[in-house]
C-alpha cells in the first residue's frame, strides 16, 4: 500500500504538468475577454500571471510622488503577527484559485519595515504554498537587514535564493542620502550599493538573487529612462521595470500630469538606453495597454531577445512549447524530479526537439555566436535581462468601470469598455479569502484600499502619548541590525 502510494506520488510530482495547474490555466483561459486571445498570449497558456497581498504592512518611511498607498496607509501600525497570518492567508486561496506555483510580490507599504523576523517569516508562508515571492521595496536598508532576513538564529542561510524589486527614482523624497534628489544619475551610487548587497549575499552565504529595479515615470524624468536603461543595465539588475505614473493612491501626491507619458514613450527610451530594438510582440501578459515585457540574453552590451516576432521559426517554436510545456513547473523542483519531468515531456512530444534547439542555436546566434558567449561568460559579461513596462490606470477610471462590472454591466463609454476589457484580462491579481475574490491591482489601489484601511486603522492603531504607549518600534531586527524607530507618536 506505502508503496502504492508512494508511485502514485512520484508519478505525480514528475508529471509534466501538474494537473491543478492544467484546471487553474484552463479557467483563466476561459475567463480571458477574446480580445486577447491572440497566439501570442502567455495568460491562460503557460502562466495564471502575477500575484501581490495586499493590506498586510500599509506603512512606508518615504514620501514619494506618486505614491500608491492610500492616503490613511501611514495611519496604522505595523504587526509582525497580522502580517504574517494575512499573508499565509492571502496566499492559501491563491494556492486554491491559481494552482501550485505562481510568482507573488510581497507588497503593501514598505516591506524592510517589517523585523527582519517577520519579514522571513511571511516568505516562508508565502513559499509554503508554492509562490515564488518578491520583496517589494525602497531599498534603504543595510546588508546587517538582509543578513538577519536571510540567516537563520546558527547563521545558515534560510532561503536558497531571494528576490526583491527595489523603487529608485528621482520621485522619491527621504532616502538616506539622497532625501530630495535632482536627478536620476544622484542615485545610481544608492542602485549600486542595492544591488552590491546581494552579490556580497551570494560570496558570503551563497545565496542566488533576483532582482527588479522599478522606476516611476512621470513627465519630469521620462526623459532620464534612456540613461537610467543605459546605467542599470551594467548593474546586477536582473529585470528593469518602469511603470508611467497613474493617478492611483494618494492624491495630494499627485503633481503633475501623468498622463502624457504613454507605454510606446517609455519604451522608445529603453530602446534608445539599451542601444538596440527590443522587439517585444511575441509574447503578451494580458492586455497590451497594461503591459510590455521582453526577455534575452545580454551578451557583453548586445541583447539577444528569446523570441525574435520577425522569424517564423521562432513562432513556431513558440507556439509548440505553450502548447506542449505552458504550465511545466520548473522552481523549487528537486534536481532528480525535474530531470524526470522533463524527459517525460520530451518523451511525449519529441518532435519539438529539433525546433527548440534551432530556437537556441538562433539565440546565440543573435548574442554574436557561441565563441562571443562563451567570451562574455568568462569575464562575467554573460546575462539574462528582462525589460518591463507596466501601465497601472487611473482610479477615477477604475471605480466606476469595476462598479460596473460587478453588476455584470459592460460598460456604453469607450474609456470606461476598455478600462473593463484591460481589468478583464489583469495579469496582477490580489486574493480576498474573506468573499472568494481577485481583484486586478488596479482596483485594490483604487478602490479596495482604502476602504480596507479604515479597518486596519481600527484594528491597528497607531499608538498614543495618551495611552502612555511608547513610540513604537517597527523594525526588531533579530539581534544584528540596530534597531530603527519610524514615526513619531500620535498625539
Ligand atoms: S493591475 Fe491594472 S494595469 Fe496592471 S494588468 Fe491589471 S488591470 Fe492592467
Amino acid at each position: 500500500m506505502a508503496i502504492a502510494t508512494a508511485l502514485r506520488r512520484f508519478e505525480l510530482d514528475t508529471r509534466p504538468i501538474h494537473p491543478d495547474t492544467r484546471r487553474a490555466l484552463d479557467r483563466r483561459w476561459a475567463e480571458l475577454p477574446e480580445h486577447v486571445k491572440t497566439p501570442n498570449q502567455l495568460l491562460g497558456r503557460c502562466a495564471v500571471g502575477c500575484e501581490g497581498t495586499h493590506g498586510v504592512f500599509p506603512k512606508c518611511n518615504l514620501t514619494c510622488s506618486p505614491c500608491y498607498h492610500s492616503a490613511d496607509a501611514n495611519k496604522v501600525r505595523i504587526d509582525g503577527d497580522h502580517t504574517v497570518d494575512n499573508v499565509a492567508r492571502q496566499m492559501d486561496f491563491l494556492r486554491q484559485v491559481r494552482g501550485p506555483r505562481a510568482h507573488a510580490q510581497l507588497i503593501g507599504g514598505e516591506v524592510s519595515l517589517l523585523s527582519a523576523e517577520d519579514h522571513a517569516q511571511a516568505l516562508l508562508a508565502m513559499r509554503a504554498v508554492g509562490r515564488e515571492p518578491m520583496s517589494m521595496t525602497h531599498g534603504d536598508f543595510d546588508y546587517e537587514y538582509l543578513l538577519d532576513l536571510v540567516l537563520d538564529a546558527d547563521g545558515k542561510p534560510r532561503f536558497e535564493k531571494v528576490s526583491f524589486a527595489a523603487h529608485f527614482d528621482s520621485l522619491m523624497r527621504g532616502r538616506r542620502g539622497a532625501v530630495r534628489p535632482r536627478s536620476e544619475a544622484e542615485l545610481n551610487p544608492f542602485r549600486e550599493k542595492f544591488a552590491q548587497m546581494f552579490v556580497d549575499l551570494k560570496r558570503d552565504h551563497g545565496v542566488n538573487r533576483y532582482l527588479a529595479h522599478n522606476m516611476t515615470v512621470t513627465p519630469s524624468n521620462v526623459d532620464e529612462v534612456e540613461q537610467v536603461t543605459r546605467d542599470v543595465l551594467e548593474m546586477p539588475f536582473d529585470m528593469m521595470s518602469f511603470q508611467p505614473a497613474a493617478f492611483i493612491g494618494d492624491d495630494r501626491r499627485w503633481r503633475e500630469d501623468f498622463g502624457e507619458v504613454t507605454i510606446d514613450a517609455v519604451w522608445e527610451r529603453i530602446e534608445k538606453g539599451a542601444g538596440q530594438k527590443l522587439p517585444w510582440q511575441a509574447t503578451q501578459f494580458g492586455d497590451p495597454r497594461c503591459n510590455r515585457s521582453t526577455v534575452g540574453m545580454r551578451v557583453g552590451g548586445t541583447f539577444a531577445p528569446l523570441l525574435d516576432p520577425e522569424d517564423p521559426k521562432d513562432i513556431a517554436a513558440r507556439d509548440r512549447f505553450l502548447d506542449h510545456f505552458g504550465g511545466m513547473i520548473f522552481g523549487d523542483v528537486p534536481k532528480g524530479v525535474l530531470t524526470v519531468k522533463v524527459i517525460r515531456a520530451i518523451a511525449a512530444h519529441p518532435g519539438d526537439i529539433a525546433p527548440l534547439i534551432g530556437l537556441a542555436r538562433r539565440v546565440l546566434r543573435r548574442g554574436g555566436g557561441v565563441r562571443r558567449v562563451l567570451r562574455a561568460a568568462r569575464r562575467g559579461k554573460l546575462s539574462f535581462k528582462t525589460f518591463v513596462v507596466h501601465n497601472f490606470m487611473d482610479a477615477e477610471q477604475v471605480a466606476p468601470a469595476w462598479k460596473l462590472m460587478e453588476q455584470g454591466i459592460v460598460a456604453d463609454d469607450p474609456l470606461l469598455k476598455e478600462t473593463q476589457e484591460r481589468l478583464g484580462s489583469c495579469m496582477y491579481a490580489m486574493s480576498h479569502p474573506e468573499d472568494g475574490r481577485l481583484v486586478p491591482a488596479c482596483v485594490q489601489h483604487s478602490v479596495l484600499d482604502p476602504i480596507e484601511n479604515i479597518e486596519l486603522r481600527r484594528i491597528l492603531p497607531l499608538p498614543t502619548t495618551r495611552d502612555g504607549i511608547a513610540p513604537q518600534v517597527v523594525a526588531r531586527p533579530a539581534g544584528l541590525t540596530a534597531v530603527r524607530s519610524t514615526g513619531q507618536p500620535a498625539s
